[in-house]
Protein backbone atom coordinates (compact mmCIF):
# COMPACT_ATOMS: atom_id res chain seq x y z
CA UNK A 1 0.00 0.00 0.00
CA UNK A 2 2.57 2.58 0.82
CA UNK A 3 4.62 2.16 -2.29
CA UNK A 4 1.73 2.62 -4.20
CA UNK A 5 0.15 5.28 -2.53
CA UNK A 6 3.38 7.61 -2.83
CA UNK A 7 3.18 7.31 -6.43
CA UNK A 8 -0.09 8.85 -6.46
CA UNK A 9 2.10 12.23 -5.34
CA UNK A 10 2.46 12.50 -8.96
CA UNK A 11 -1.31 12.57 -9.52
CA UNK A 12 -3.76 15.45 -10.61
CA UNK A 13 -5.02 16.72 -7.39
CA UNK A 14 -8.48 15.74 -8.68
CA UNK A 15 -7.49 11.62 -8.98
CA UNK A 16 -5.56 12.17 -5.91
CA UNK A 17 -8.20 13.53 -3.89
CA UNK A 18 -10.48 9.74 -3.60
CA UNK A 19 -6.99 8.08 -2.81
CA UNK A 20 -5.32 8.07 0.51
CA UNK A 21 -1.76 9.35 -0.38
CA UNK A 22 0.34 7.68 2.83
CA UNK A 23 3.45 10.08 1.43
CA UNK A 24 1.28 12.87 1.88
CA UNK A 25 2.67 15.69 -0.68
CA UNK A 26 3.33 19.17 1.12
CA UNK A 27 0.18 20.77 -0.30
CA UNK A 28 -1.69 18.06 2.00
CA UNK A 29 -2.30 20.54 4.60
CA UNK A 30 -2.03 24.07 2.99
CA UNK A 31 -4.25 27.06 4.09
CA UNK A 32 -6.82 25.49 1.89
CA UNK A 33 -7.20 21.85 3.16
CA UNK A 34 -6.94 23.58 7.14
CA UNK A 35 -10.03 25.71 6.58
CA UNK A 36 -12.37 23.09 4.72
CA UNK A 37 -11.46 20.61 7.84
CA UNK A 38 -14.55 20.42 9.45
CA UNK A 39 -16.24 19.76 6.03
CA UNK A 40 -13.50 16.95 4.73
CA UNK A 41 -13.91 13.64 7.19
CA UNK A 42 -11.18 12.21 5.36
CA UNK A 43 -8.62 13.84 7.67
CA UNK A 44 -8.44 15.91 10.60
CA UNK A 45 -6.04 18.38 10.37
CA UNK A 46 -6.68 20.97 12.84
CA UNK A 47 -7.06 21.30 16.85
CA UNK A 48 -10.90 21.00 17.38
CA UNK A 49 -11.84 18.93 14.14
CA UNK A 50 -12.16 22.69 12.23
CA UNK A 51 -11.13 26.08 12.58
CA UNK A 52 -13.99 26.57 14.53
CA UNK A 53 -13.35 23.80 17.13
CA UNK A 54 -16.55 22.32 16.66
CA UNK A 55 -15.49 19.10 17.13
CA UNK A 56 -18.46 17.92 15.31
CA UNK A 57 -18.15 15.44 12.36
CA UNK A 58 -21.09 15.02 9.45
CA UNK A 59 -20.13 11.23 9.38
CA UNK A 60 -23.20 8.94 10.49
CA UNK A 61 -22.27 5.58 9.49
CA UNK A 62 -21.71 5.29 13.67
CA UNK A 63 -25.20 6.45 14.29
CA UNK A 64 -27.52 5.64 17.45
CA UNK A 65 -29.11 2.73 15.12
CA UNK A 66 -25.54 1.44 14.78
CA UNK A 67 -23.28 2.12 17.51
CA UNK A 68 -23.81 -0.52 19.57
CA UNK A 69 -21.52 -2.55 16.94
CA UNK A 70 -19.02 -0.23 18.13
CA UNK A 71 -15.80 -2.27 18.49
CA UNK A 72 -12.00 -1.63 18.80
CA UNK A 73 -9.80 -2.17 15.60
CA UNK A 74 -6.13 -1.04 17.02
CA UNK A 75 -5.03 -0.10 20.14
CA UNK A 76 -1.12 1.68 20.41
CA UNK A 77 0.70 1.93 24.02
CA UNK A 78 1.96 5.83 24.29
CA UNK A 79 4.65 4.85 26.85
CA UNK A 80 3.46 7.66 28.97
CA UNK A 81 2.28 7.61 32.53
CA UNK A 82 1.82 11.41 33.34
CA UNK A 83 -1.79 12.58 31.10
CA UNK A 84 -2.79 11.54 27.98
CA UNK A 85 -4.96 15.15 26.68
CA UNK A 86 -4.01 15.34 23.30
CA UNK A 87 -5.72 15.34 20.17
CA UNK A 88 -4.27 13.25 17.40
CA UNK A 89 -4.62 14.60 13.63
CA UNK A 90 -5.06 12.62 10.82
CA UNK A 91 -2.73 13.07 7.12
CA UNK A 92 -2.28 11.69 4.32
CA UNK A 93 -2.84 7.68 6.06
CA UNK A 94 -0.91 8.90 8.62
CA UNK A 95 -2.44 9.41 12.79
CA UNK A 96 -0.04 11.96 14.42
CA UNK A 97 -0.16 11.87 18.48
CA UNK A 98 2.11 13.61 21.34
CA UNK A 99 2.54 13.09 24.52
CA UNK A 100 5.04 15.28 27.01
CA UNK A 101 7.66 13.42 25.97
CA UNK A 102 7.13 12.01 22.56
CA UNK A 103 5.36 12.22 19.46
CA UNK A 104 4.42 9.96 16.98
CA UNK A 105 2.98 8.80 13.61
CA UNK A 106 1.31 5.23 13.21
CA UNK A 107 -0.42 4.05 10.11
CA UNK A 108 -3.84 5.40 10.59
CA UNK A 109 -6.05 1.70 9.71
CA UNK A 110 -3.63 -0.95 11.32
CA UNK A 111 -1.72 1.58 14.50
CA UNK A 112 1.67 0.26 13.34
CA UNK A 113 4.29 3.17 14.53
CA UNK A 114 5.58 4.66 11.45
CA UNK A 115 8.02 7.12 13.41
CA UNK A 116 8.83 8.15 17.13
CA UNK A 117 10.67 11.60 17.93
CA UNK A 118 11.38 11.58 21.73
CA UNK A 119 12.46 15.01 23.56
CA UNK A 120 14.75 14.96 27.00
CA UNK A 121 14.28 17.24 29.77
CA UNK A 122 16.13 18.67 32.98
CA UNK A 123 15.22 16.89 36.41
CA UNK A 124 13.70 20.49 37.12
CA UNK A 125 11.37 20.21 34.03
CA UNK A 126 8.04 19.55 37.05
CA UNK A 127 8.51 22.47 38.35
CA UNK A 128 7.75 24.78 35.52
CA UNK A 129 4.78 22.31 34.54
CA UNK A 130 3.33 22.50 37.55
CA UNK A 131 -0.18 22.01 36.14
CA UNK A 132 0.51 18.56 34.20
CA UNK A 133 3.78 17.12 31.97
CA UNK A 134 1.16 17.16 29.33
CA UNK A 135 0.78 18.25 25.27
CA UNK A 136 -2.67 18.84 23.83
CA UNK A 137 -1.37 17.64 20.14
CA UNK A 138 0.20 18.77 17.31
CA UNK A 139 -0.43 20.80 14.05
CA UNK A 140 0.37 20.28 10.73
CA UNK A 141 1.12 22.30 7.67
CA UNK A 142 2.39 21.94 4.48
CA UNK A 143 4.01 18.24 5.15
CA UNK A 144 5.32 19.56 8.32
CA UNK A 145 4.30 18.63 12.13
CA UNK A 146 4.69 21.49 14.96
CA UNK A 147 4.52 21.18 18.56
CA UNK A 148 5.49 22.56 21.75
CA UNK A 149 7.49 21.59 24.59
CA UNK A 150 7.51 20.92 28.33
CA UNK A 151 11.01 23.46 28.43
CA UNK A 152 9.02 25.98 26.17
CA UNK A 153 10.17 25.26 22.56
CA UNK A 154 8.41 25.05 19.19
CA UNK A 155 9.88 22.20 17.46
CA UNK A 156 9.01 21.44 13.73
CA UNK A 157 9.46 17.44 12.03
CA UNK A 158 9.13 16.29 8.94
CA UNK A 159 5.94 14.61 9.17
CA UNK A 160 7.10 12.18 6.96
CA UNK A 161 10.19 11.05 8.36
CA UNK A 162 10.03 12.65 11.98
CA UNK A 163 13.11 14.20 11.34
CA UNK A 164 13.45 17.74 13.36
CA UNK A 165 13.56 20.63 10.81
CA UNK A 166 13.89 23.34 13.59
CA UNK A 167 13.59 24.03 17.33
CA UNK A 168 12.90 27.68 18.44
CA UNK A 169 13.22 28.31 21.90
CA UNK A 170 10.29 30.45 23.51
CA UNK A 171 11.04 31.15 26.94
CA UNK A 172 13.42 29.78 29.97
CA UNK A 173 11.93 27.29 31.40
CA UNK A 174 13.75 27.37 34.59
CA UNK A 175 12.01 31.10 35.28
CA UNK A 176 8.43 29.37 35.11
CA UNK A 177 7.93 29.31 31.96
CA UNK A 178 6.24 25.63 30.12
CA UNK A 179 4.61 25.02 26.71
CA UNK A 180 1.64 22.14 26.41
CA UNK A 181 -0.37 23.78 23.79
CA UNK A 182 -0.92 22.39 20.31
CA UNK A 183 -0.32 24.89 17.67
CA UNK A 184 -2.28 26.66 15.53
CA UNK A 185 -1.85 27.73 12.11
CA UNK A 186 -3.67 30.50 10.59
CA UNK A 187 -3.07 32.43 7.33
CA UNK A 188 0.44 30.51 7.02
CA UNK A 189 1.40 31.42 10.40
CA UNK A 190 2.20 28.93 13.08
CA UNK A 191 0.80 30.91 16.39
CA UNK A 192 2.10 29.22 19.94
CA UNK A 193 0.94 30.44 23.55
CA UNK A 194 2.63 30.48 26.68
CA UNK A 195 2.26 28.80 30.38
CA UNK A 196 3.26 30.82 33.63
CA UNK A 197 0.26 31.91 35.34
CA UNK A 198 0.84 29.92 38.51
CA UNK A 199 4.91 31.41 38.72
CA UNK A 200 4.25 34.98 38.31
CA UNK A 201 5.27 35.44 34.51
CA UNK A 202 4.06 37.88 31.44
CA UNK A 203 2.14 35.54 29.52
CA UNK A 204 2.26 35.87 25.35
CA UNK A 205 0.67 35.05 22.25
CA UNK A 206 3.30 34.56 19.24
CA UNK A 207 4.12 33.74 16.10
CA UNK A 208 6.54 31.63 14.42
CA UNK A 209 7.68 31.00 10.65
CA UNK A 210 6.42 27.77 9.78
CA UNK A 211 9.19 27.17 7.01
CA UNK A 212 12.39 28.47 9.59
CA UNK A 213 10.87 29.20 13.47
CA UNK A 214 11.85 32.62 13.14
CA UNK A 215 9.78 34.62 15.27
CA UNK A 216 7.28 37.32 13.54
CA UNK A 217 5.40 38.58 16.84
CA UNK A 218 4.88 38.30 20.48
CA UNK A 219 1.99 39.67 21.86
CA UNK A 220 2.33 40.15 25.97
CA UNK A 221 -1.02 39.56 27.68
CA UNK A 222 0.21 42.16 30.08
CA UNK A 223 0.69 45.89 28.71
CA UNK A 224 4.20 47.84 29.70
CA UNK A 225 3.81 51.15 31.59
CA UNK A 226 1.86 53.67 28.55
CA UNK A 227 0.68 50.70 26.46
CA UNK A 228 -3.08 50.62 26.39
CA UNK A 229 -4.52 49.18 29.25
CA UNK A 230 -1.43 49.77 31.40
CA UNK A 231 -3.99 52.04 33.13
CA UNK A 232 -5.31 48.93 34.79
CA UNK A 233 -2.40 47.33 36.36
CA UNK A 234 -2.00 50.80 38.76
CA UNK A 235 0.23 49.07 41.43
CA UNK A 236 4.39 49.83 41.13
CA UNK A 237 5.44 46.79 38.95
CA UNK A 238 2.77 44.12 39.78
CA UNK A 239 2.53 43.92 36.17
CA UNK A 240 6.07 42.53 35.26
CA UNK A 241 4.79 39.35 37.25
CA UNK A 242 1.06 39.34 36.20
CA UNK A 243 0.69 36.01 34.78
CA UNK A 244 -2.23 36.31 31.62
CA UNK A 245 -1.10 32.65 30.66
CA UNK A 246 -2.42 30.93 27.14
CA UNK A 247 -1.80 28.05 26.92
CA UNK A 248 -5.03 26.40 25.44
CA UNK A 249 -5.37 26.53 21.43
CA UNK A 250 -7.29 29.41 19.96
CA UNK A 251 -10.00 29.26 17.03
CA UNK A 252 -9.65 31.15 13.54
CA UNK A 253 -12.11 32.41 11.66
CA UNK A 254 -10.46 32.70 7.97
CA UNK A 255 -13.24 35.04 6.54
CA UNK A 256 -12.99 37.43 9.14
CA UNK A 257 -8.89 36.67 10.04
CA UNK A 258 -9.27 36.42 13.00
CA UNK A 259 -7.75 34.55 15.67
CA UNK A 260 -9.65 33.77 19.36
CA UNK A 261 -7.11 33.26 21.51
CA UNK A 262 -7.91 32.88 25.57
CA UNK A 263 -5.90 34.76 27.99
CA UNK A 264 -5.45 33.31 32.04
CA UNK A 265 -5.63 34.09 35.51
CA UNK A 266 -3.67 36.86 37.01
CA UNK A 267 -1.03 36.55 39.30
CA UNK A 268 -0.80 35.74 41.87
CA UNK A 269 -4.11 34.99 42.81
CA UNK A 270 -4.04 36.92 45.54
CA UNK A 271 -5.07 39.95 44.58
CA UNK A 272 -4.88 42.73 47.55
CA UNK A 273 -1.58 43.99 45.69
CA UNK A 274 -2.48 43.84 42.20
CA UNK A 275 -5.78 45.88 42.14
CA UNK A 276 -7.17 46.91 38.74
CA UNK A 277 -8.63 45.38 36.44
CA UNK A 278 -5.27 43.79 35.37
CA UNK A 279 -6.06 43.61 31.67
CA UNK A 280 -5.66 41.07 29.46
CA UNK A 281 -5.98 38.40 32.19
CA UNK A 282 -8.88 36.22 32.03
CA UNK A 283 -9.91 37.55 28.86
CA UNK A 284 -10.43 36.65 25.64
CA UNK A 285 -8.53 38.49 22.31
CA UNK A 286 -9.29 38.53 18.90
CA UNK A 287 -6.20 39.00 17.08
CA UNK A 288 -4.76 39.45 13.34
CA UNK A 289 -2.53 36.21 12.72
CA UNK A 290 -0.50 38.16 10.40
CA UNK A 291 0.52 40.66 12.97
CA UNK A 292 -0.58 39.99 16.35
CA UNK A 293 -2.75 43.20 16.51
CA UNK A 294 -6.05 43.09 19.11
CA UNK A 295 -9.21 44.08 17.00
CA UNK A 296 -11.28 43.49 20.27
CA UNK A 297 -10.91 42.07 23.52
CA UNK A 298 -13.53 41.14 26.38
CA UNK A 299 -12.35 40.17 29.86
CA UNK A 300 -14.42 37.61 31.73
CA UNK A 301 -13.18 38.14 34.82
CA UNK A 302 -11.59 41.60 36.10
CA UNK A 303 -9.09 41.03 38.79
CA UNK A 304 -9.72 37.38 38.80
CA UNK A 305 -8.36 35.89 42.17
CA UNK A 306 -9.92 32.43 41.91
CA UNK A 307 -7.54 31.56 39.37
CA UNK A 308 -10.77 31.15 37.17
CA UNK A 309 -8.23 31.64 33.77
CA UNK A 310 -10.17 32.39 30.77
CA UNK A 311 -8.03 29.86 28.35
CA UNK A 312 -11.11 27.67 27.97
CA UNK A 313 -11.87 26.78 24.41
CA UNK A 314 -12.91 29.30 22.16
CA UNK A 315 -16.17 27.47 20.02
CA UNK A 316 -17.30 29.38 16.84
CA UNK A 317 -21.02 29.18 15.09
CA UNK A 318 -23.43 30.38 13.33
CA UNK A 319 -26.93 30.83 15.57
CA UNK A 320 -30.15 32.49 16.42
CA UNK A 321 -29.78 35.49 19.30
CA UNK A 322 -33.01 36.70 20.24
CA UNK A 323 -34.08 35.89 16.91
CA UNK A 324 -31.34 37.38 15.35
CA UNK A 325 -28.67 35.07 12.89
CA UNK A 326 -25.29 35.88 14.66
CA UNK A 327 -21.70 35.12 14.28
CA UNK A 328 -21.07 33.99 17.63
CA UNK A 329 -17.97 32.67 19.73
CA UNK A 330 -18.69 30.78 22.86
CA UNK A 331 -16.57 29.52 25.72
CA UNK A 332 -17.90 28.09 29.12
CA UNK A 333 -15.56 29.68 31.51
CA UNK A 334 -13.77 28.13 34.82
CA UNK A 335 -15.92 30.60 36.49
CA UNK A 336 -18.96 29.45 35.56
CA UNK A 337 -20.91 31.04 33.21
CA UNK A 338 -20.70 30.03 29.55
CA UNK A 339 -20.63 33.48 27.30
CA UNK A 340 -21.56 34.21 23.88
CA UNK A 341 -19.98 36.81 22.03
CA UNK A 342 -20.52 38.65 18.60
CA UNK A 343 -17.33 37.28 17.20
CA UNK A 344 -17.19 40.22 14.32
CA UNK A 345 -17.33 43.21 17.48
CA UNK A 346 -17.15 41.55 20.76
CA UNK A 347 -19.99 42.45 21.54
CA UNK A 348 -21.72 40.01 24.75
CA UNK A 349 -24.83 38.69 23.63
CA UNK A 350 -25.23 36.35 26.67
CA UNK A 351 -23.38 35.20 29.97
CA UNK A 352 -25.37 32.69 32.08
CA UNK A 353 -24.44 30.21 34.29
CA UNK A 354 -24.05 26.36 33.02
CA UNK A 355 -23.09 24.93 36.69
CA UNK A 356 -23.56 25.27 40.12
CA UNK A 357 -21.83 29.05 41.54
CA UNK A 358 -22.03 31.32 44.29
CA UNK A 359 -19.24 33.73 43.68
CA UNK A 360 -21.52 36.30 41.56
CA UNK A 361 -24.73 37.47 41.54
CA UNK A 362 -25.20 37.21 38.05
CA UNK A 363 -23.36 39.09 34.42
CA UNK A 364 -23.90 42.56 34.46
CA UNK A 365 -24.92 42.71 30.82
CA UNK A 366 -24.56 46.35 30.34
CA UNK A 367 -21.16 46.76 31.52
CA UNK A 368 -20.01 42.83 30.78
CA UNK A 369 -19.08 43.13 33.99
CA UNK A 370 -19.70 39.90 36.96
CA UNK A 371 -21.46 41.33 40.02
CA UNK A 372 -19.59 39.93 43.31
CA UNK A 373 -21.82 38.78 46.11
CA UNK A 374 -21.33 40.27 49.42
CA UNK A 375 -19.24 37.75 50.29
CA UNK A 376 -16.66 37.91 48.22
CA UNK A 377 -16.25 41.94 48.59
CA UNK A 378 -15.66 40.91 52.43
CA UNK A 379 -13.14 38.84 51.26
CA UNK A 380 -11.12 40.96 48.98
CA UNK A 381 -11.69 43.84 51.79
CA UNK A 382 -10.87 41.74 55.17
CA UNK A 383 -8.97 38.96 53.23
CA UNK A 384 -10.77 36.76 55.34
CA UNK A 385 -12.34 32.68 54.33
CA UNK A 386 -15.05 32.53 51.72
CA UNK A 387 -16.55 29.56 50.50
CA UNK A 388 -17.42 29.54 46.80
CA UNK A 389 -18.30 27.42 43.76
CA UNK A 390 -16.72 26.90 41.37
CA UNK A 391 -13.31 26.14 43.04
CA UNK A 392 -10.12 27.07 40.57
CA UNK A 393 -10.87 23.52 39.00
CA UNK A 394 -13.57 25.51 37.30
CA UNK A 395 -17.11 25.03 36.54
CA UNK A 396 -15.64 23.31 33.42
CA UNK A 397 -11.68 22.30 32.74
CA UNK A 398 -9.91 22.81 29.70
CA UNK A 399 -11.15 19.35 28.81
CA UNK A 400 -12.95 21.05 25.19
CA UNK A 401 -16.20 20.85 24.24
CA UNK A 402 -18.43 20.11 21.11
CA UNK A 403 -21.36 21.92 19.29
CA UNK A 404 -23.73 20.51 16.92
CA UNK A 405 -25.42 22.29 14.44
CA UNK A 406 -27.58 19.73 13.70
CA UNK A 407 -29.14 20.18 17.59
CA UNK A 408 -28.00 23.31 18.29
CA UNK A 409 -26.54 22.24 21.74
CA UNK A 410 -23.31 22.44 23.30
CA UNK A 411 -21.64 19.28 24.77
CA UNK A 412 -19.52 19.62 27.69
CA UNK A 413 -18.02 17.44 30.54
CA UNK A 414 -19.13 20.14 33.21
CA UNK A 415 -17.77 20.42 36.86
CA UNK A 416 -19.16 20.65 40.54
CA UNK A 417 -17.29 21.86 42.82
CA UNK A 418 -16.76 24.09 45.61
CA UNK A 419 -13.96 25.29 48.08
CA UNK A 420 -12.62 27.73 50.96
CA UNK A 421 -10.16 30.22 49.85
CA UNK A 422 -8.63 33.22 51.51
CA UNK A 423 -5.78 35.24 50.07
CA UNK A 424 -2.79 34.88 51.55
CA UNK A 425 1.08 36.88 51.69
CA UNK A 426 4.19 35.06 49.68
CA UNK A 427 7.26 36.94 48.35
CA UNK A 428 8.23 36.66 44.72
CA UNK A 429 10.61 34.29 43.78
CA UNK A 430 11.72 33.88 40.05
CA UNK A 431 10.62 30.43 38.87
CA UNK A 432 9.20 29.27 41.84
CA UNK A 433 5.01 28.61 42.14
CA UNK A 434 3.90 31.88 42.90
CA UNK A 435 0.24 31.50 44.16
CA UNK A 436 -0.36 33.42 47.67
CA UNK A 437 -3.53 31.44 48.93
CA UNK A 438 -4.99 29.29 51.40
CA UNK A 439 -7.76 26.93 50.28
CA UNK A 440 -9.59 23.97 51.77
CA UNK A 441 -10.79 22.01 48.39
CA UNK A 442 -14.01 20.33 48.83
CA UNK A 443 -15.19 17.21 46.59
CA UNK A 444 -18.68 16.07 47.15
CA UNK A 445 -18.32 12.70 46.45
CA UNK A 446 -21.27 11.89 44.93
CA UNK A 447 -21.64 15.01 42.90
CA UNK A 448 -18.69 14.55 40.14
CA UNK A 449 -20.22 17.18 37.77
CA UNK A 450 -21.92 16.40 34.57
CA UNK A 451 -22.45 16.07 31.10
CA UNK A 452 -24.45 18.28 30.28
CA UNK A 453 -26.41 19.29 26.34
CA UNK A 454 -26.30 22.90 27.01
CA UNK A 455 -28.53 25.69 25.13
CA UNK A 456 -25.61 28.81 24.68
CA UNK A 457 -27.72 31.35 25.08
CA UNK A 458 -29.49 30.14 28.72
CA UNK A 459 -26.98 28.22 29.76
CA UNK A 460 -29.25 25.92 30.49
CA UNK A 461 -29.35 21.86 30.05
CA UNK A 462 -31.18 19.94 27.62
CA UNK A 463 -30.47 16.88 29.57
CA UNK A 464 -27.32 15.59 31.50
CA UNK A 465 -25.81 12.25 32.53
CA UNK A 466 -24.39 12.96 36.12
CA UNK A 467 -20.79 11.77 37.07
CA UNK A 468 -20.06 10.50 40.17
CA UNK A 469 -16.55 11.25 39.55
CA UNK A 470 -15.52 14.86 37.97
CA UNK A 471 -14.61 14.01 34.01
CA UNK A 472 -12.28 15.52 32.67
CA UNK A 473 -12.63 14.36 28.90
CA UNK A 474 -13.34 16.47 25.77
CA UNK A 475 -16.47 15.72 23.67
CA UNK A 476 -17.29 15.11 19.97
CA UNK A 477 -20.52 15.66 18.60
CA UNK A 478 -21.41 13.70 15.27
CA UNK A 479 -24.29 14.16 12.49
CA UNK A 480 -25.31 10.37 13.58
CA UNK A 481 -26.84 11.86 16.58
CA UNK A 482 -24.10 10.51 18.57
CA UNK A 483 -21.78 12.92 21.76
CA UNK A 484 -18.94 10.95 22.20
CA UNK A 485 -17.00 10.96 25.87
CA UNK A 486 -15.43 9.46 28.23
CA UNK A 487 -14.45 9.71 31.78
CA UNK A 488 -11.69 9.35 34.54
CA UNK A 489 -12.25 5.30 35.77
CA UNK A 490 -11.60 4.68 31.58
CA UNK A 491 -14.81 3.99 30.22
CA UNK A 492 -15.16 5.38 26.84
CA UNK A 493 -18.99 5.81 26.00
CA UNK A 494 -21.63 7.37 23.06
CA UNK A 495 -24.98 8.78 24.42
CA UNK A 496 -27.58 9.95 22.17
CA UNK A 497 -26.94 13.92 20.94
CA UNK A 498 -30.61 14.21 21.53
CA UNK A 499 -31.92 12.48 24.74
CA UNK A 500 -28.62 11.70 26.66
CA UNK A 501 -29.70 8.07 26.61
CA UNK A 502 -26.00 6.64 26.67
CA UNK A 503 -26.16 3.98 23.87
CA UNK A 504 -22.81 1.95 23.92
CA UNK A 505 -19.76 2.02 26.47
CA UNK A 506 -15.97 0.39 26.32
CA UNK A 507 -13.77 -0.12 29.00
CA UNK A 508 -9.96 1.42 27.58
CA UNK A 509 -7.23 0.96 29.81
CA UNK A 510 -6.72 3.61 31.92
CA UNK A 511 -8.57 7.08 32.90
CA UNK A 512 -9.80 9.12 29.70
CA UNK A 513 -8.79 12.69 30.23
CA UNK A 514 -8.26 13.34 26.22
CA UNK A 515 -10.15 14.46 23.58
CA UNK A 516 -11.89 12.11 21.04
CA UNK A 517 -11.55 12.43 16.41
CA UNK A 518 -13.81 10.80 14.10
CA UNK A 519 -12.62 10.33 10.42
CA UNK A 520 -12.99 7.88 7.55
CA UNK A 521 -11.46 5.98 4.68
CA UNK A 522 -12.80 3.59 2.59
CA UNK A 523 -15.97 3.65 3.46
CA UNK A 524 -15.53 3.22 7.05
CA UNK A 525 -15.68 5.32 9.56
CA UNK A 526 -13.12 5.48 12.76
CA UNK A 527 -12.95 6.53 15.97
CA UNK A 528 -10.04 8.11 17.85
CA UNK A 529 -9.64 8.40 21.81
CA UNK A 530 -6.30 8.06 23.98
CA UNK A 531 -7.01 6.68 27.16
CA UNK A 532 -3.93 7.55 29.64
CA UNK A 533 -5.14 9.27 33.55
CA UNK A 534 -3.85 12.38 34.32
CA UNK A 535 -4.75 16.24 35.00
CA UNK A 536 -4.63 18.47 38.06
CA UNK A 537 -7.30 16.45 39.55
CA UNK A 538 -5.97 13.43 39.64
CA UNK A 539 -2.51 14.96 40.82
CA UNK A 540 -4.63 17.45 43.72
CA UNK A 541 -7.89 16.50 44.67
CA UNK A 542 -6.28 13.03 46.38
CA UNK A 543 -9.52 11.65 45.20
CA UNK A 544 -9.09 7.89 46.47
CA UNK A 545 -11.41 6.11 43.96
CA UNK A 546 -9.19 6.99 41.43
CA UNK A 547 -6.65 4.88 43.55
CA UNK A 548 -7.13 1.71 41.42
CA UNK A 549 -7.26 3.10 37.84
CA UNK A 550 -3.92 1.87 36.33
CA UNK A 551 -1.73 4.97 34.71
CA UNK A 552 -0.42 4.47 31.38
CA UNK A 553 -1.55 5.61 27.85
CA UNK A 554 -3.10 3.84 25.13
CA UNK A 555 -4.52 5.40 21.62
CA UNK A 556 -7.53 3.18 20.56
CA UNK A 557 -9.54 3.30 17.36
CA UNK A 558 -12.83 2.25 17.28
CA UNK A 559 -14.79 1.42 14.11
CA UNK A 560 -18.12 -0.52 13.79
CA UNK A 561 -18.09 -4.32 13.13
CA UNK A 562 -17.98 -5.56 9.60
CA1 LIG B 1 -11.08 17.12 7.63
CA1 LIG C 1 -4.14 29.21 36.22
Amino acid sequence: MKSMDCLRNGLPAALAAGLWAVCAPAGAQSTAVLSADHTTPGDVVTYGMGYSQQRFSPLKQINARTVSRLVPVWAMGTNNSLGDEAQPLVSGGMMYYTTGKSTYAVDALTGRMAWKHELEYGPDIGRAALSGQVNRGPALYEGKLFRTTLDAQVLALDAKTGKELWKSKSADYKQGYSMSVAPLVANGVLITGIGCGEHGGRGYIEAWDPETGKQLWRKYTIPAPGEPGSETWPEGDAWTRGGGPAWLTGSYDPALDLVFWGVGNASPWNAQDRRGDNLYTASVLAMRPKTGEVVWYYQFTPNDTFDFDGNNELVQADILVAGKPRKVVMQANRNGFLYVLDRVSGELLAANAFTRQTWAEGIDMKTGRPVETAAVKKMRETGDWVTVAPAAFGGKNWNPMSFSPATGLLYANVLDNEWDYRPAKQPYEAGAPYIAMEAKWRFDQKAGGALKALDPVTGKAKWQHPWTIASFSGTLATAGDLVFTGNMTGEFAAFHAGTGQKLWSFQTSSGIVSQPITWEHGGRQYVTVASGIGTVYLFFAGDERLATVPPGGTLWTFALMP
